[in-house]
């Protein structure tokens, strides 16, 4: 076994069938399993122009190719689908237990296809799949719903099934809705939960037992131990300590080159949120909905009453995602926070995006705020980034007369906790003008009136997360040129500089050490490949399965390409690799052409830019020469330069016009199963 199953689980919700799709190994080889499998998979079967909402969308559901490979840190699931947000690929992931559930049922991917008219969950285990009525949890929240769906297929002696599932936001069909597994963590952009809502899937629920192999385990476990060996975790304190942020604070620019174990110690010790205070200080954070600073909006005060140790003292035990040796997940205790009239007791630590876009994004100094917030919204099934970004819009709107009081039912500011909450809930549950942001800054605009756009800050139609591009022009680059963009989860100066790519890919320029001046700012070839390094490597990363986190450790300490030759046997170099990569992302970006996307459409809102530069702050005076970035890219990859299409002999030489235009039959073979 190459790592992979070799198959594919179709599911029609239109007419409750299943059918077993067995994939040619030239698939395989040629896009990877994961996210590069489901991407063409969705290519070859999402006609052009589809309705996102709409039976003719699918849905897939995937683990990676060194999932349950004996690999470390690759452990993630994956959906993907056309996007109701940006209306081209749609993307999202997760860690947790559940995706070695979907090898050890047998399959690659879970691919949806049409629309129930009742709700259902799909059940599977050793003896195939089954779709069920989930009457019954419509309604809950995914928490509720996963513990339902686990407690009624759990049989006493067996294995105990892992489950993942909407919540109330993908019932309501919100744009900003993702889907939930291990009480509540959430593959949570680009509205892929709204999707599985209009098809009416609650869920799925697996219980398969089925091993998983690679060609070379014994070289797969020796790479695994010398990983697992040099993630230290054991030398910092609990608490952030003040004098390494100060000393941050002075950092020329976003330079950073850190040393993989250091970044294991600092991810093991606080998890994510734990940079929060950093970000801030350092302006890798945006304020004031990107229109403000730290150091005229949310100053010194206010930052260390929501730094991240604010939320880690109530943090009772940490926990390991399936296959990792990071483990920066915690479980809090916020029985005693404000707001909390649910009880909600053990829940997940915020990730550091919650942790800033719900506090300093917003000017809320009130930490428990953003605290019930991440439960609520974790338990809802939405994405905290695209959440807080259109509360932004919507506050900006109210303080310049475009909301009034009587649009929503109270009046809302910056930092007021109260009605940020309140709003939350409208959103969520689609009421009154919560109605309209439930679907993001960008269909609000179209509903609201253009005059809003200035607040609606998003590129192709996704929010961005709490990275501010304008002192990483990668960064910013990077948000602009992926087929699912606004998402730092591809790369940026930080995660380059350490990556470390250039050691093992030929075509890849060394990053600059700490403290040093690269060229970033440069509109040059270099740059443009750094960029497309990120970019195609995030493609084998979400191929196989691994957590974005496991970047940090560079490709020396993560051995992404060894370990994916240990399993396939392919005799494949990482620029073999990469140049999977690249065909990857080209189909993106084919995929989005096919769906009638103009390449142009994921240019990052003025603001994310610089467009005008702010007048104080870490991030005073920068403006990205986005235009030029974006264009040196698109010549880099064999694109059209300025229209930022493939150029026909780019899709020849990946062989993309074989995959994609030959019979779909020359690749698959179809046999019905139990459903
Ligand atoms: S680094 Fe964190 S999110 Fe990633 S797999 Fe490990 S515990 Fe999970």
């Amino acid at each position: 076994m190459k790592g992979y199953c070799g198959k594919i689980l179709k599911v029609d919700l239109t007419n409750k069938t299943c059918t077993d799709v067995y994939i040619a190994d030239e698939i395989y080889e040629n896009f990877l399993s994961g996210a590069g499998l489901a991407a063409w998979w969705c290519y070859r079967n999402i006609p052009a122009e589809c309705d996102p909402m709409g039976p003719d969308n699918v849905l897939c559901i995937t683990s990676g190719l060194l999932t349950s490979t004996g690999s470390c840190i690759t452990g993630r699931w994956m959906v993907v689908t056309k996007s109701p947000s940006t209306g081209g690929i749609g993307e999202a992931n997760c860690g947790g237990t559940f995706a070695p559930f979907i090898k050890a049922c047998g399959y690659d991917i879970i691919a949806f296809h049409g629309a129930s008219d009742t709700p259902v969950y799909l059940y599977c285990d050793n003896n195939g799949p089954v779709i069920k009525d989930a009457s019954h949890l419509w309604g809950q929240d995914a928490a509720v719903a996963e513990r339902m769906m686990v407690e009624e297929n759990t049989i006493p002696g067996k294995k105990v099934p892992q489950a993942c599932t909407i919540g109330w936001a993908g019932e309501n069909k919100s744009w900003m809705a993702g889907v939930c597994n291990d009480n509540g963590r959430i593959a949570a952009r680009q509205g892929v939960g709204g999707v599985m809502g209009s098809k009416m899937l609650k869920g799925l629920c697996f219980a398969g037992t089925k091993p998983v192999s690679g060609e070379n385990p014994a070289e797969i476990r020796r790479l695994s131990k010398m990983c697992a060996s040099r993630v230290n975790k054991a030398f910092m304190p609990p608490e952030i300590p003040t004098g390494l942020l100060n000393v941050a604070k002075f950092l020329p620019e976003m330079q950073l080159s850190p040393d993989g174990i250091m970044t294991g110690v600092l991810m093991g010790t606080w998890g994510t949120c734990g940079s929060s205070q950093f970000a801030g200080q350092t302006g890798e954070a945006p304020v004031k909905n990107w229109g403000g600073s730290q150091k005229e909006d949310f100053h010194i005060k206010a930052l260390s009453r929501t730094d991240g140790s604010k939320t880690l003292r109530l943090q009772t035990n940490r926990y390991y995602c399936y296959s990792c040796v990071y483990g920066c997940g915690g479980e809090l205790d916020i029985s005693k926070i404000r707001f909390n009239d649910e009880g909600y007791s053990r829940v997940h630590k915020p990730e550091y995006e919650t942790q800033w876009v719900f506090t300093g994004f917003l000017l809320n100094d009130d930490n428990d705020s953003m605290l019930y917030i991440n439960e609520y919204a974790n338990r809802a099934g939405i994405d905290t980034i695209s959440l807080g970004g259109t509360v932004g819009m919507a506050i900006e709107a109210y303080e310049n007369g475009l909301l009034k009081e009587e649009d929503i039912g109270f009046p809302l500011s910056w930092g007021d906790a109260d009605s940020i909450v309140r709003l939350v809930k409208m959103i969520v549950h689609r009421e009154g003008i919560g109605d309209i942001l439930a679907d993001g800054t960008k269909r609000a605009v179209e509903i609201l009136g253009p005059e809003f756009a200035k607040y609606a800050v998003q590129g192709g139609g996704m929010e961005p997360p709490m990275h501010d591009s304008r002192p990483d022009p990668q960064q910013a680059t990077l948000y602009a040129i992926d087929a699912t963009p606004s998402r730092h989860t591809s790369g940026g100066s930080l995660y380059y500089g350490c990556m470390h790519l250039w050691k093992k890919v030929t075509w890849a320029p060394p990053a600059v050490l700490v403290g040093g001046k690269g060229g970033e700012w440069e509109i040059s070839d270099e740059e443009a490949l750094k960029v497309l390094a990120c970019a195609y490597f995030k493609r084998i990363v979400d191929g196989v399965g691994g957590c974005y986190f496991g970047f940090l450790l560079g490709t020396g300490i993560y051995p992404i390409f060894e370990w994916t030759e240990a399993a396939t046997g392919w005799g494949a170099t990482p620029d073999d690799l990469m140049w999977i990569g690249k065909r990857i992302y080209t189909l993106r970006h084919m995929f989005n052409i096919k769906q009638g996307l103009d390449p142009w459409y994921s240019r990052p809102h003025p603001r994310m830019v610089g467009e005008p530069p702010l007048k104080v702050g870490k991030v005073a005076g920068k403006t990205v020469p986005i235009d030029a970035k974006i264009m040196r890219v698109w010549k880099n990859c064999g694109f059209d330069e300025k229209t930022g299409y493939p150029l026909p002999e780019t899709v020849e030489e990946l062989n993309l016009n074989y995959f994609l235009d030959s019979p779909i039959e020359n690749f698959i073979k179809e046999v019905p199963c139990n459903g």
